[in-house]
């Protein structure tokens, strides 16, 4: 994980001198995105902080990526920041998309556990306590998975229903009802570090992934304040990104559209050429030629985008150049 932040150009974390105190302490690191949430925000950190408080036994730092809100939000983290040195805030050049935002914060991160939460609110600061349980009891990774959510009539049934096709078509077992909000123990954490494919699909990531994951149900609750930032463009492209990202299935489907195209043909040439053969009379002069050579051709190109799709599956696959398995550990005859 340290080569890949070389590469990208960002500070490879040292190991920093703790205090005697904070010594024994482990490190808990939240990666916060915010795009254009100034109402809300002042609110969501002293929720945060005084949630956070019940657990003293842990350090925090509390990691804000501003991603080019447009409404003061970013004066309002400076403000946040100055007073509490637990804050540090990445401050995007413009907006990215929560995608890419939770991304730069995880490359921040240097905790024991990384959390990551929306700063709405609706992920609620309480359940976050409740992750930590989890990961002290041995979960790698801890997903909040969706009891109920307050959300439109339309959004419930778009995203109920996009989760499940999304689940009968991924390689990978993508779990429903779960968004960004999870704890990431450290080692997922670096590991997931190491997908850096544009088209980011996060939670299609963490499921490939593997580790022990643990899930967490939980009530969302409404927005405090503001809107959601995600308008129907925005969850669109997302939900291409889920499809196209972790499964090949539309290219297959053209593979089999080929055949099943191709067999069709099949039976209309031989229709055309017994009705040329055998009732030459009812048959319109030319009309045998076109059918037979219409129908191959169909047939043929579908059948031949098909085998090019699969070829494009494979460049596809290299050029989001994953890791190919992901190591939790190795056992040395000394530790074993
Ligand atoms: N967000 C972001 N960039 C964007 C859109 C959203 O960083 O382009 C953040 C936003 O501030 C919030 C989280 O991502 O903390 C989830 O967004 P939102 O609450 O609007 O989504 P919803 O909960 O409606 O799906
Ligand atoms: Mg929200």
């Amino acid at each position: 994980a340290d080569a890949i932040r070389h590469e990208v150009g960002l500070p490879v974390p040292q190991q920093q001198p703790r205090s005697e105190d904070a010594e024994a302490k482990q490190l808990i690191s939240y990666v916060l995105p915010v795009y254009n949430e100034a109402e809300g925000i002042k609110h969501f950190h002293s929720e945060l902080t005084s949630t956070v408080a019940q657990r003293p036994e842990f350090s925090y730092e509390f990691l804000y990526v501003n991603d080019g809100s447009a409404d003061g939000s970013l004066r309002i983290l400076q403000d946040i920041a100055k007073n509490d040195s637990r804050v540090r805030v990445v401050d995007f050049a413009r907006n990215f998309g929560h995608q890419i935002a939770i991304t730069a914060g995880l490359d921040h991160a240097t905790g024991d556990a990384v959390i990551v939460m929306d700063t709405d609110l609706q992920d609620p600061p309480k359940v976050s306590l409740q992750m930590i349980d989890a990961w002290l009891a041995g979960a790698e990774i801890v997903q909040a998975r969706r009891r109920t959510r307050r959300d439109t009539p339309f959004k419930r049934f778009t995203a109920h229903a996009y989760y499940r096709l999304l689940r009968s078509c991924a390689d990978v077992d993508i779990p429903v009802d779960t968004g960004d909000f999870r704890l990431l123990n450290r080692r997922a954490a670096e590991e997931l570090r190491t997908f850096r494919e544009r088209s980011r699909f996060i939670r299609g990531m963490v499921a490939s992934m593997g580790f022990e994951q643990q899930e967490l149900l939980f009530d969302r609750d409404e927005r405090v304040a503001g809107e959601t930032k995600y308008p129907m463009r925005k969850m669109l492209r997302l939900a291409a990104d889920g499809v196209t990202g972790f499964s090949t299935a539309p290219l297959k489907l053209i593979t089999r559209m080929g055949f099943v195209s191709l067999a069709l043909a099949m039976v209309g040439i031989i229709y055309s050429i017994t009705l040329r053969l055998f009732f030459p009379e009812i048959t319109v002069s030319g009309w045998t030629m076109l059918m037979v050579v219409m129908l191959f051709l169909g047939g043929l190109q579908m059948l031949s985008l098909g085998v090019i799709g699969s070829y494009i599956g494979r460049i596809y696959h290299e050029v989001q150049q994953r890791p190919l398995y992901t190591v939790r550990d190795v056992i040395r005859h000394d530790e074993a």
